[in-house]
């Protein structure tokens, strides 16, 4: 397994870690396989979408405080309620195929770490399962 770590610098941001996660499967030198990348944090998450335009990370940030406010009212008392529900529904995981050794990412698409209870320095995992050629 390897790992890598991201320092965030807002309370809720979309950091692109395509990169990073694209010199791990390089550095694998498989040719067919499965990359998982997975965030072991609670108010953290990983999603897929376009970076292109980063009006849309945007987009999904504002959305997500909108739908969960951070005065709602909630039971847990450190008060970061709305950071655990972010993460849950954006979920703590993500699986791309590789193939030829490349991540099977769609022209727009881009891996995006979801800080929402930031800024914190935090821990991606990368798994590379896979055939090498
Ligand atoms: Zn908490």
């Amino acid at each position: 397994m390897d790992s890598f770590t991201v320092t965030t610098r807002e309370r809720c941001e979309m950091i692109d870690i395509t990169k990073k996660v694209r010199d791990i499967v390089s550095k694998q030198k498989i040719s067919t396989g499965l990359v998982c990348i997975f965030v072991p944090h609670t108010t953290a998450a990983v999603t897929i979408n376009e970076n292109a335009d980063p009006d849309v990370p945007r987009d999904i940030l504002n959305q997500l405080n909108r739908l969960i406010p951070k005065n709602a009212p909630f039971l847990h008392c450190e008060g970061n309620s709305d950071a655990h529900v972010k993460a849950s529904l954006v979920g703590s995981s993500e699986l791309v195929i590789v193939s030829g050794g490349e991540l099977m990412l769609g022209q727009w698409q881009s891996i995006f770490f979801c800080e929402f209870d930031g800024p914190r320095t935090r821990r991606v995992y990368v798994e590379v399962v896979g055939s090498k050629p």
